[in-house]
């Protein structure tokens, strides 16, 4: 398998090159060159196959010919190594619990799976190499706990000051060793853009070997894919030959990106639906047509504030471009902070289900357009204790309770490192390492 940039040039890539890159030249992103779909044997059998089972048969035509079938069972098997369960809450709509990893977010499988990805890619040994990441919160702690004390890696996060919960702060700061978390003063954007711009600086990268751990990396990508073939087929083990409607709680789209993936590759989905909170810059595409990314609005759903998605040419790529293409399998719903903190109440009420804010937005999502002779699974990208502060407006005793059983706020006394919104500051701090 090759990888390709979805810029003008097209750049053809290895594996290894895409992953060590992060962007192709032109600082566009980079696919899979070709989709494979997977084979009648497979589908046959998958419902009754373990998540590292199902891991190696949808990973290893992207992966075989630079990594071998052993080193990917090996690497799948510690990454899939926490349950991924599909709950139902009531009726029609169930949920895909992906909170039961090390920093209890999704993006713990992107995390582990890069990590021992690139541990075993890494070319030169010699050279130190630092992993450069923005994180709105949860990307820092997912990567921060990856790579802990992987030797030879250096890792730099910068998050947004002030904007992430004390939890999520806690989960970087505390790790000490290779892991520098920052923080920014300004707002996730801010520290994206801060990171593109040392990925783009040649006198930077001269001297350091920077390599991207953001969602932008195929790395991180790929590995996505594979609870959504687990979902489907945990709900085709109730409902045989249902195609599941799947909503995704959507940032920068990484996620549901690999949901469209995994449907190319064969995987039976009716349809997908973004959830965003009021960052809709997606959602009003669908509507307008128009393509504005605009400044970040802070939510309760803080992993998802974001006004630029990075990962959408991705999506779109995959639809040709085209906005009618993408209108047929795809749609997105905007979730307000009051419906966000109404929905969390709610469904706890009545169904006695504990939604964190970005899951909140996908089950509204998902029932808001969920039709009566449809059956759809939303994903839970994080467990409710990272957002105990929003539990806490509607639910105090439940946010109690949580606080109790996690321990929380324990070891917290860290000394921040800070950082003005500037690359020089960055740059000096990368070079120094
Ligand atoms: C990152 C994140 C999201 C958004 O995922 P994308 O792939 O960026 O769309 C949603 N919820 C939580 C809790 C996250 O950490």
């Amino acid at each position: 398998m090759k990888y390709i940039s979805i810029g003008q040039k097209r750049q053809r890539v290895t594996l290894s090159e895409g992953v060590f890159k992060g962007l192709s030249d032109e600082g566009t992103l980079f696919m899979p060159e070709a989709i494979p779909v997977l084979d009648k044997t497979f589908y046959s059998r998958f419902h009754d196959m373990s998540l590292p089972e199902i891991a190696l048969n949808v990973l290893l035509p992207y992966v075989e010919n630079e990594l071998g079938r052993e080193n990917l069972k090996k690497i799948v098997e510690e990454t899939f190594s926490f349950p991924i369960p599909l709950v139902k809450i009531h009726d029609n709509i169930n949920v895909l619990e992906l909170f039961h990893g090390p920093t209890q977010a999704f993006k713990d499988v992107g995390a582990r799976f890069l990590s021992r990805l690139m541990s075993k890619l890494y070319p030169n040994q010699g050279k130190k190499m630092i992993i450069l990441t923005a994180t709105s919160g949860d990307t820092g702690g997912a990567v921060a706990h990856g790579f802990h004390r992987v030797p030879g890696i250096e890792v730099v996060v910068l998050y947004p000051q002030g904007k992430i919960s004390p939890y999520q702060e806690n989960q970087m700061t505390s790790l000490g060793h290779n892991i520098h978390a920052i923080a920014v003063e300004g707002v996730f954007d801010d520290c994206q853009r801060l990171v593109k711009q040392a990925f783009n600086d040649p006198s930077l990268r001269k001297d350091v070997s920077i390599t991207s751990a953001n969602s932008i990396n195929l790395g991180r990508l790929l590995p996505q894919m594979v609870y959504y073939f687990f979902g489907v087929a945990a709900i085709q083990r109730k409902f045989p030959n249902l195609k599941p409607v799947i909503c995704v709680p959507s940032g920068n789209f990484g996620n549901i990106t690999a949901a469209v993936m995994a449907s190319r590759m064969g995987l039976p989905v009716n349809r997908f639906i973004a959830a965003t909170n009021v960052n809709d810059v997606v959602p009003r595409f669908l509507r307008t047509g128009r393509y504005e990314p605009h400044k970040t609005i802070e939510t309760y759903a803080n992993a998802m504030d974001v006004g630029d998605p990075s990962n959408f040419p991705r999506l779109f790529y995959l639809f040709k471009n085209e906005l009618e293409e993408l209108r047929k399998m795809f749609s997105a719903k905007v979730i307000t902070n009051e419906e966000i903190i109404k929905t969390i109440q709610m469904v706890f009420q009545q169904h006695h289900y504990l939604l964190d804010p970005h899951s909140s937005t996908g089950y509204l999502g998902l029932k808001q357009s969920l039709q009566k002779d449809e059956n759809g699974f939303f994903i839970s990208t994080a467990h409710p204790i990272k957002f105990v502060e929003i539990i806490e407006k509607v639910l105090p005793q439940e946010a109690d309770r949580l606080k109790k059983s996690f321990s929380y706020g324990v070891g917290s006394s860290t000394q921040l490192e800070k950082m003005p919104v500037s690359y020089k500051a960055l740059k000096n701090k990368l070079i120094s390492l």
